[in-house]
This record gives structure tokens, C-alpha cells and sequence, in this order.
């Protein structure tokens, strides 16, 4: 779970921070986010951000504190978003309850921090209070396809549900939705669930059955069961799909256990940082994605087979290639997760080509491979996102095909790759994938491989010798996959 609105850094929590943080984890809060509220706490709250990789934070300023604010401070928040790590920015927007600033100066304040927001390509953390119009009206206005962000606390009604997710929010529900006398269950139960997050508003906000206590993030879960609740599905299901949105949102990576992917990742992120086109079609989600409904697709793909063989003779060890063989197949994907995906694929290619005729030599003439992949995915979700894949696959070779002494040999190896996706919605259609991917086989089995000597005077003359054989795959292909249910 993710507890993406706390004030952790505020001053309830000081002197017990250290065991409010123990009870998050064990509470399995696996990130929480502290959004800003004014400059003059700024430096605690990145303190307090930077002492554990559990805590992330947002930048920018509260419309409470509109009135103290001038353009120095928007310097700062600008400053902070290009020397740290904030994952948004926020929390800002209108309140119109308390009205400590007026309507315009809140309004300018708005406005200049959404623009930050897009520049930087951050999202925005969204407070409001009595002022669903002015700030719908900001957001239509501002919402160039580049804006994204999570309307905190939200407590409005179908109508203006239906507004916000038009606009491409999230919306997030915390404690006041267990209240007794809330009337918010009409709206949890219309929220789409790919648009929903969780947050305590931590110190505020306690839900059932804390009311009136101090909140903390450890309570996050009563949040989760009332959703579950309302909406009739299990409080797993509330969990993964509220996590996977708030993964999405605020771009916060999975640690995979692959250095490689990580390294990918890193590569991924100075691409978007460093080129601005890059930038935009990064942050161009498609929308309404959601990863249950991409669960599962078909698809086909073309790309050309170069072989590396060590082979092993008595006389010594030779290295041979085959380059240029064009091989083809299917596969099925399964996304059991937004960031990971398994595919299950076969690939034929067929090979006439006698590699070295002074050395006799001939390569397999039918080429098959069962793999299993799993597909990591750096920046699922977007346009155009990226991949590794890891996983086995089997082997099937043919030898001498055609001639009366056919042999046929299996062995087992090991693929791994990098590739990227683009992705095209088809409204009520689906998903149509292209991807170009780079796939390496190294064939485990060495023992069981057959050398084939061949003389290309005679091609029913095939005298096949047991040898130790390494070989090695380069696959590089074009894939185009289809997902039926990822209806838009
Ligand atoms: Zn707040």
C-alpha cells in the first residue's frame, strides 16, 4: 500500500516519527508521500523525506499560505524540483472554507505552480475546499494532455467525480469516508478503480475506528476496507490496483532484482530528462489503461536469426555463424502485473544456407523454439515504454532434412533481451503494441548437440558426428500484439 498524503514532517510527529515509521512497515506501507505546505518548512520536510527510501515528497505551496507568497517562492519550488527529487508538485490549489487568502491570489498562486508542474513534467498534488468550479475551470483550462495529478481528499459528489476523471485525475480517498454520517459512498462506489488512490492525511483525518485520534499512515488499511466495502470486491483487489496507480502516477519504479533492468531504467530516465520530445511522448499515457484489462494478448512477429556455434572436435574448437536466417512466430502475453508481463512464444526458421563448404559444415534446416519470457517493464503504461525480458526456452533442431538420414536434436536455453513498445489505443477496440525488441538465446546444453557433416556434392551424403556444441542466438524482431480487452 501506498499512503500518498501524509504530513509526517509536521511538528505531532516529532519525537515519535521513528516508531510512526516502524508501524507503517509493518503495516506494509511500502512508500508514503509527504506533500508540502509552505517555504519555511521546506528544508525539514526534505530532512525528514531523505531519512528513510520509504518517504517520498511533493513541493509546492498550500493556498492557505497564498497571501505570505511572492515570487521568490515560486524560485524556490522551482529550485528544489531541478536540484532534488521531489514526485510532485503540491499539495496547491483553492480553499475557500477557511479563506485565509483571497480567491485571485490563490487562484495566480494555482496556475503558476500547474505550469511548474507540466514543465518538469511532475504530478500534481490537488487540495480543494468549496471551490470545485473555479478549480475545474483552472484544470479544463491548463489540461493540455500534459497535466496529471490526484485530487486529495476528495469529496465530491457523482457529478464532479465524473469532471475530475474526465480531466485525467486521480482522486483520493482518506479517513472521512468511514464516517458514519458520510456521503461519499455513492461516490467511492462510481470511482473507477484505476483512478483511485489511498491517503491518511496523516495527522488529520483519523478514520473509524480512530476518529479524533492522530492519524498516521499505519491506519491506511481502514481507508482500503471501506472501499472494498462499498464497492463489493476484495480489499486485495483495492490494494494492488490502488498501489499500481499510485506506482504510475508519481513514477515511482519497482526494484526489480535485476541490475540490468535498473541500468536500463537509469538509461530510460536521462532519455527523458535530457530530450524534451522524448519527454512528451514518455508522459503521453494512454488513457484510461488499465493494466486488468490489458491482461492479455496475441501476436506475431517477424526478425532474422544470427547463430554462433562453438563446436568442439577432436581436432580443436570452431567457431562458425549463420547469419541472416529469417525466422517467424506467435506468442500470448499475460500482464499478471502492471510492471511484468509473461509470454509464451514460438519461433521457426528455416535454414538452407551451407555455412562453410570447405569445412563441410551445415546448420540445423529447421530451427524451432518454445520460449517462456517474462517481460519487465521500465515505464509501463506509456506510449511508448520500454522492456528486458528474461527467461528458458526449448530447442528444437532438425539436421539433414529432406534426406534419408534426418536427425532432430532439443536442447535448453536461456534468452534475455531489451526492447520498447509503442503502443496505439483503439477506442472500444483495444490495444495494438509494435515493438522492436533485441533478444539474446545462449543454448545451455552442450553435450546432447549434434555436429552435422555434410558434403555439398551429394546432399543425401550427411554424416552426423556427436560433438560438443555451444551455440548463441542473436534474434532481433519486430513484434505486433493485439489486446482485445483492453477496451478504451
Ligand atoms: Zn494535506
Amino acid at each position: 500500500m501506498i499512503d500518498t498524503h501524509a504530513h509526517i514532517d509536521v511538528k505531532d510527529f516529532d519525537g515519535i516519527r521513528d516508531e510512526i515509521l516502524a508501524r507503517a512497515e509493518e503495516a506494509n506501507i511500502e512508500k508514503i508521500i509527504i506533500p508540502a505546505i509552505e517555504p519555511k518548512t521546506f528544508d525539514n520536510l526534505i530532512n525528514v523525506a531523505s531519512s528513510s527510501d520509504r518517504l517520498c515528497y511533493g513541493i509546492g505551496i498550500h493556498p492557505h499560505n497564498s497571501n505570505e507568497i511572492n515570487g521568490e517562492a515560486i524560485k524556490l519550488v522551482e529550485k528544489i524540483i531541478n536540484e532534488q527529487n521531489p514526485v510532485a508538485v503540491g499539495e496547491i490549489g483553492l480553499d475557500y472554507y477557511y479563506d485565509f487568502s483571497p480567491p485571485d491570489v490563490q487562484k495566480r498562486l494555482f496556475r503558476q505552480q500547474i505550469k511548474l508542474a507540466k514543465k518538469y513534467n511532475l504530478p500534481v498534488i490537488v487540495h480543494n475546499r468549496d471551490a470545485f468550479d473555479d478549480l475545474f475551470s483552472i484544470l479544463e483550462d491548463e489540461q493540455d494532455g500534459s497535466l496529471s495529478g490526484v485530487l486529495h481528499c476528495f469529496s465530491g459528489n457523482a457529478e464532479q467525480l465524473e469532471k475530475a476523471v474526465d480531466l485525467g485525475f486521480n482522486v483520493s480517498f482518506t479517513g472521512n469516508i468511514t464516517f458514519k454520517k458520510t456521503n461519499l459512498a455513492e461516490t467511492v462506489s462510481e470511482a473507477p478503480l484505476n483512478r483511485i488512490l489511498l491517503e491518511t492525511d496523516s495527522p488529520w483525518m483519523a478514520p473509524v475506528p480512530h476518529r479524533g485520534k492522530k492519524n498516521e499512515p499505519a491506519y491506511l488499511k481502514f481507508i482500503a476496507e471501506k472501499i472494498a466495502e462499498i464497492k463489493k470486491i476484495s480489499i486485495d483487489e483495492v490494494i494492488t490496483m490502488t498501489t499500481q496507480n499510485a506506482k504510475k502516477l508519481f513514477k515511482i519504479l519497482v526494484v526489480t532484482l535485476f541490475i540490468f533492468f535498473n541500468t536500463f531504467a537509469l538509461i530510460a530516465q536521462t532519455a527523458k530528462t535530457d530530450e524534451d520530445e522524448f519527454k512528451d511522448i514518455f508522459s503521453d499515457e494512454v488513457e484510461s489503461y488499465n493494466p486488468y484489462e490489458k491482461s492479455l494478448g496475441f501476436g506475431g512477429f517477424l526478425g532474422t536469426n544470427t547463430i554462433v556455434q562453438s563446436i568442439e572436435e577432436t581436432r580443436g574448437i570452431r567457431d562458425v555463424s549463420y547469419e541472416g536466417i529469417i525466422f517467424y512466430g506467435g506468442m500470448v502475453n499475460f500482464f499478471p502485473w502492471e510492471f511484468v508481463s509473461i509470454q509464451l512464444g514460438y519461433v521457426y526458421s528455416k535454414n538452407k544456407k551451407i555455412v562453410e563448404k570447405s569445412k563441410n559444415l551445415l546448420g540445423p534446416n529447421i530451427h524451432q523454439v518454445i520460449e517462456l519470457g517474462t517481460q519487465w517493464y521500465v515505464n509501463p503504461n506509456s506510449r511508448l515504454n520500454f522492456f528486458g525480458t528474461l527467461g528458458p526456452s526449448i530447442i528444437f533442431n532438425k539436421f539433414g532434412e529432406g534426406t534419408d538420414k534426418e536427425r532432430e536434436n532439443s536442447s535448453f536455453a536461456i534468452n534475455t533481451g531489451i526492447g520498447f513498445n509503442l503502443n496505439i489505443p483503439f477506442t472500444g477496440v483495444g490495444l495494438l503494441t509494435v515493438s522492436a525488441e533485441w533478444r539474446l538465446s545462449f543454448d545451455m546444453t552442450v553435450s546432447n548437440t549434434f555436429g552435422v557433416i555434410f558434403n555439398p556434392n551429394d546432399p543425401n551424403d550427411v554424416k552426423f558426428v556427436e560433438q560438443r556444441v555451444t551455440s548463441f542466438f542473436s534474434l532481433p524482431r519486430i513484434v505486433l500484439a493485439f489486446y482485445p480487452f483492453n477496451r478504451q
